[in-house]
């Protein structure tokens, strides 16, 4: 166990200078105090989960301190924002504090989201909102819960500083853990501005640091490509599996590193609706929940312009071909077991489509019903749930065709179906409203209900006494929140 000031820098990514990012020092908040940490997160850089409570912790990640060997750098970047390209992005209201290392030689870049003005901060003010930071708080360790690859959050640290988004509120910072920072648009940004000595620079960067084992191929760089492929459609058949909708996929927010990265409007489904749009700006839906699918290649064909100079457009094309295919194969399998199914059979996926396709026009809470299915044997499970569905001769001719094919797949006893069921179907889900609350209670100074929240979501798919609430429904008013993009 580490004290604060016992962490080991080597920032590679620094080091790379000036052509991919700058120095910016952090720029403090008021009055900071800590609102919430992880201590799952403190045991990644090996800290003791008692520091968290010192005065310092809270002066580090609020811009106050800084560790000798830290080099607080704004990284550039560029991107294509809801499918239209913008030349200059970057790092504008966060900074990568440095890169740490932990006893097991893992590295972890710190990125302090909410230090202030960078050049890259556009018409932005460099700020982040307690309300926005707790989110992204929430979400990376709830996904990191679940099973689903995401960037990690250590603790968002509170402050009195006036931030004007639609009204006054309060600046915070959350401190971010990522294996890497690198975004699909670092690669565009170096292509577009016709730099290829820096994007050589970069692509070495990425496969020398990340994808080490790419370097044993015949062609290196293909080999990371289609592990990034393979990684992103990993990453967003568990989204689709799981309901959670990200509501920003603009090149800029995805990771080279096939992480859940940069958390805005996201939400994670109530109700089943597969036309889900959780961004109150994005009109058209480009980013609605089923379409995460399809621009998840949309993503990668452009990542696949940018890698142009090193790689043949036939076999970038070819390598984007593995994606659907791929995706599809990871949700299968992770809905068979969410189906209780340990077994394959060819029409498994019509079963999982005719599920869902009843589910849409029913109001049926997508968490709830996984989760209640595995409470008892198939038949009596789908007796109980039944009544939550509009369609009842629809769903009475699925229920058949689910109950004998649980038959078909094994002789279980309950208590195994049970226990397989309940660790694949969490019980607790970070649902908008429940969010809502936590944000509401922090906004007049209680920060105990996002210590408890952040508590009950990092074991999802544990029952835990007295925390019955956190597994309902939503209420009438947390139906449909709209979440805004502002930040
Ligand atoms: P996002 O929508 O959060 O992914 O941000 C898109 C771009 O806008 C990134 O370059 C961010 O750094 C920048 N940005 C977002 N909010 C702010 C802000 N309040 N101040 C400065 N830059 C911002
Ligand atoms: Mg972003």
């Amino acid at each position: 166990m580490k004290a604060l000031d016992e962490l080991t820098f080597d920032n590679r990514f620094a080091r790379l200078g000036d052509a991919f990012s700058t120095h910016v020092l952090p720029e403090p908040l008021d009055e900071p105090r800590l609102v919430v940490a992880s201590s799952a997160a403190m045991a990644l850089l090996d800290l003791d989960p008692a520091v968290a409570e010192t005065p310092v912790f809270a002066e580090l990640f609020s811009g106050h301190k800084l560790w000798a060997e830290a080099e607080p750098r704004a990284m550039v970047y560029s991107g294509h924002q809801f499918g239209g390209y913008t030349p200059q992005l970057g790092d504008g209201r966060g900074l990568l504090l440095g890169e740490v290392y932990n006893a097991a030689g893992e590295h972890w870049d710190l990125h302090l989201k909410g230090a202030g003005m960078t050049p890259y901060s556009r018409m932005g003010d460099g700020r982040a909102v307690l309300r926005s930071s707790i989110r992204e708080f929430l979400a990376s360790e709830a996904l990191h819960a679940l099973g689903i690859p995401s960037s990690r959050a250590l603790c968002v640290v509170g402050s009195s500083t006036p931030v004007w988004r639609e009204k006054q509120e309060r600046g915070a910072m959350v401190l971010r853990l990522a294996h890497s920072h690198i975004r699909f648009g670092h690669f565009e940004y170096f292509y577009y501005t016709k730099k290829p000595e820096q994007q050589a620079e970069l692509a070495e960067h990425v496969l020398n640091l990340h994808y080490p084992e790419c370097r044993e191929q015949p062609e290196p760089y293909l080999a990371m490509f289609r592990e990034i492929v393979e990684r992103n459609a990993e990453m967003i058949a568990k989204w689709q599996a799981y309901g959670f909708c990200h509501g920003v996929m603009n090149t800029d927010n995805m990771s080279i590193l096939g992480i859940t990265f940069d958390f805005g409007p996201f939400a994670f489904l109530d109700d089943f609706d597969a036309h889900f749009i959780c961004n109150h700006s994005d009109h058209e839906g480009r980013y609605s929940f089923s379409n995460q699918v399809p621009i998840g290649q949309w993503n990668l064909s452009a990542l696949a312009q940018a890698l142009t100079p090193f790689i043949s457009v036939d076999a970038l094309k070819e390598a984007l071909g593995l994606y659907l295919p791929l995706y599809q194969a990871h949700y299968l399998d992770l809905m068979r077991r969410r189906l209780g199914l340990t077994t394959a059979e060819e029409d498994d996926q019509k079963l999982v489509e005719r599920l869902l396709k009843l589910m849409q026009n029913s109001g049926v809470d997508y968490t709830l019903f996984f989760r209640r299915l595995g409470d008892e044997p198939a038949a009596l499970a789908v007796a109980r749930l039944r009544d939550d569905f509009v369609g009842l001769a629809g769903f009475d001719a699925w229920a058949e065709l689910y109950k004998a094919r649980v038959a078909r797949d094994g002789d279980y006893s309950e208590v195994q179906r049970r226990e397989r069921m309940h660790a694949v179907n969490p019980l607790y889900i970070l649902r908008n409203y429940l969010a809502q609350n936590a944000i509401a209670a922090a906004e007049s100074g209680d920060y105990s209900e996002v210590r408890r929240l952040h508590e009950v979501l990092s074991k999802p798919f544990e029952e835990q006494p007295g925390m019955e609430q956190y597994a309902q429904r939503p209420p009438d008013w947390g139906k449909h929140l709209e979440i805004s993009c502002s930040s």
